[in-house]
């Protein structure tokens, strides 16, 4: 017994399923995952996991898994060796940087992977190609928030701790559903609300699990969050309950931003949003009254035309109420992937380098020239959607992609395919074969997080560290060690032995980085940037000004955006999210038989109402259409949307269910996240049983 014990190892390990960041030991023995279990010293979630975090291990081993590098010969993979995939990679991407510029090539990095991988692909990117067309998932979620964010307080970051959000005397969730997307912050919400009084606002189309639990739930037609947050702003101010000693001393613009609110009266937001004066009145009460108030959004404001301004009009109210820098108060954009946060603070964005620093800036730039030995590109990048415009053009040749499920989460995805299908040159990296490699001349097989180290940065800012526990599956290989072999294979000399020494060039090349290190992240230990170079971190940001040279905050004005319209004959609105037991496309949490077996398939949410006048029932196949598109798939009759809403999870299997084959290019204005949620579709029943 003592022998098969000693068999037993056990790792530290960061979920990989959301934002939230658990942390927690991994028991196994040879290939197999004994048990997941959390710790009392895991920062974030002390003992709590959700179902993903406890059962949606299995596909590291997965018969599916790839282990060997295929290359296109016609229609047909052939596995290769990597020196001759190697080898290919470089000849087509040398061929066309010739041809077309480097900035014919562009590379999606993948918020699934490590910092340490992010920052190395974008440094492949700018300083061995010779470009700024880098981009991540980020894009299809939360630029909007960071983008609003930016424009009002200078950093684009949660404000504070999740334990921060605890001590909140209101919080109030927007187009976010927690309990499914996120679900142990969930968990401390119901905790503080069932035992420490905390209020709930929810406004939401859709009535979830915390929006059952809230003391006002309130529902805002579809696309009209602006204008009710404006009108709530409004009134505040109307009343003199705005922070006039914050506003005074902290924040800049505050007249000319207050005239800008003259058109949202109560009267107006009403007839707009469908909300009642007295729900809009309500929720003026209600922050006016709490002490501290924390607002929590997520996709339900990102994906729509309008979605910075209305991200902007979430920190704006903010500013007024003087709910910034201190506990239990600010903007908490809730990050999806579980590093989305860390690849946009590691450099994958088109007008970043790592640290948020602009690739137009000078200074910054002569710093990573001088620390690379390269010049590097300075004008922005194309942003993922531009890539794909730039594909139609015929400007952007080549594409490298990595840990990202692009044909299928991308909207439009009848279009993403046919562009992507018209590349020249297409590398996809990844786990699986996934439905996006289809598209590939090149697949190289990566290793999953319990293969590799690395860190990852959580909704929170906050950095950990995850340890390897198996060796990579086959010839698989961790994607950090994937770009050093091919940067030196385009003649770069890199000797990274192992991802904390990329860590450590990353610290030396990023303030908001300065003092963090694996030897301070060993183990359980985390650090929440900006980390000083003493190793001082920051879990609550502004105590010390604002994120702009005079450390003050700005109020931004904003103008609603009205949605795109399908036309009449589509009847029914679309809307989309998330699955408690699934992530994202489900490549990896399919392959998880745990939770497959609990939910195999997504399913369509349709009313009491719809149910009864189009004779639904529970199991009801129907055809969804859209401009763009068709889907098929069953219904599920509930009372958790009204109306003519319809609720399709994003996390689907079979292609024929995916709901990005319904949805459009139209994207926000401003940062070009796609517009997921403005979608109008008609129904069609195939069978009633
Ligand atoms: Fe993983 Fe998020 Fe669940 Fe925590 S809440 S176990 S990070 S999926």
């Amino acid at each position: 017994a003592a022998m098969r014990k000693a068999r037993v190892k056990r790792t530290k390990t960061v979920c990989t399923y959301c934002g939230v960041g658990c942390s927690f030991e991994v028991w196994t023995k040879d290939r197999h995952i004994l048990k997941i279990e959390p710790q009392e010293h895991s920062p974030v979630n002390g003992i709590s996991t959700c179902v993903k975090g406890k059962w949606g291990w299995d596909y590291v081993n997965s018969e599916e898994r790839l282990t060997k590098p295929l290359i296109r010969k016609g229609d047909e993979f052939v596995e290769s060796s990597w020196e001759e995939a190697f080898s290919l990679i470089v000849s087509k991407l040398t061929d066309i940087k010739e041809k077309y510029g480097p900035d014919s090539m562009g590379f999606i990095a993948s918020s699934k992977c490590s910092n340490e991988e992010n920052f190395l692909i974008q440094k492949f990117a700018r300083a061995v190609i010779g470009t700024n067309n880098i981009d991540n998932c980020s894009r299809y979620c939360q630029s909007p928030a960071t983008a609003g964010l930016l424009r009002t307080v200078g950093i684009g970051g949660d404000s504070g701790t999740i334990k921060d959000i605890e001590k909140a005397g209101l919080v109030i969730i927007v187009g976010a559903n927690p309990a499914e997307g996120h679900p142990v912050l969930a968990t401390r919400i119901k905790r503080a609300h069932k035992l420490h009084g905390q209020k709930l606002i929810v406004a939401d189309i859709r009535k979830h699990e915390l929006a059952e639990r809230s003391n006002l739930l309130i529902h805002p037609k579809p696309s009209t969050d602006l204008i009710w947050l404006s009108a709530v702003t409004k009134y505040i101010i109307d009343q003199g309950w705005h922070d006039k000693e914050f506003l005074k001393k902290h924040v800049n613009g505050v007249d000319e931003y207050i005239k800008t609110l003259d058109k949202y009266t109560l009267d107006y937001a009403s007839k707009m949003t469908g909300l009642t004066k007295d729900e809009l009145i309500e929720v003026a009460t209600m922050i006016h009254e709490s002490d501290g108030t924390c607002i929590l959004w997520a996709m339900g404001v990102t994906q729509h035309k309008g979605a910075t301004d209305t991200s902007t009009a979430i920190s704006n109210l903010l500013i007024i109420t003087g709910n910034y820098a201190r506990e239990g108060a600010g903007a908490y954009p809730l990050r999806g992937h579980n590093n989305v946060q860390g690849a946009c603070d590691f450099g994958t964005v088109p007008i970043w380098f790592p640290g948020y620093q602009p690739v137009q800036d000078e200074q910054a730039r002569k710093r990573f020239e001088k620390a690379w030995g390269v010049t590097l590109p300075k004008d922005p990048g194309y942003d993922n959607h531009q890539m794909l415009e730039g594909i139609k053009e015929g400007k952007l040749k080549a594409l490298y992609l990595f840990g990202e499920e692009m044909a299928f989460v991308d909207s439009n995805a009848n279009f993403v395919d046919s562009e992507l299908a018209s590349l020249d040159f297409f590398v996809v990296q990844d786990v699986f074969f996934s439905k996006t490699a289809q598209f590939a001349d090149v697949v190289l097989p990566a290793a999953p997080s319990l293969e590799k180290d690395g860190t990852f940065v959580n909704t929170e800012r906050r950095i950990q560290r995850f340890y390897q526990v198996f060796e990579p599956l086959g010839e698989s290989k961790p994607d950090w060690l994937i770009f050093k072999e091919l940067a030196n294979h385009f003649g770069a000399n890199w000797t990274y032995e192992h991802p904390s020494e990329v860590m450590d060039e990353a610290a030396s090349l990023c303030s908001i980085f300065a003092g963090v290190s694996y030897e301070r992240l060993e183990g359980f230990n985390s650090q929440i940037w900006p980390v000083a170079k003493d190793g001082t971190d920051t879990p609550l940001l502004f105590l010390d000004g604002f994120g702009f040279p005079d450390g003050k905050a700005r109020l931004f004005p904003v103008e609603w955006t009205p949605p795109f319209e399908a036309g009449k004959e589509y009847d029914l609105h679309l809307n989309n999210g998330r699955l408690l037991e699934h992530f994202h496309e489900g490549n990896m949490t399919y392959r998880s038989p745990g939770l497959t077996h609990k939910v195999p398939h997504p399913w369509l949410e349709v009313s009491l109402e719809l149910a009864k006048e189009r004779g639904l029932q529970d199991g009801s196949l129907v055809r969804l259409t859209s401009p763009y598109g068709q889907v098929k798939v069953r219904t599920i009759v509930t009372d958790r949307v009204k109306g003519k809403e319809l609720y399709l999870p994003m996390n689907s299997r079979e292609d024929d269910e995916a709901v990005n084959r319904l949805t459009s290019s139209y994207h926000d204005l401003v940062t070009h996240t796609p517009a997921y949620k403005e979608m109008s579709v008609k129904m069609e029943v195939l069978e009633k049983t």
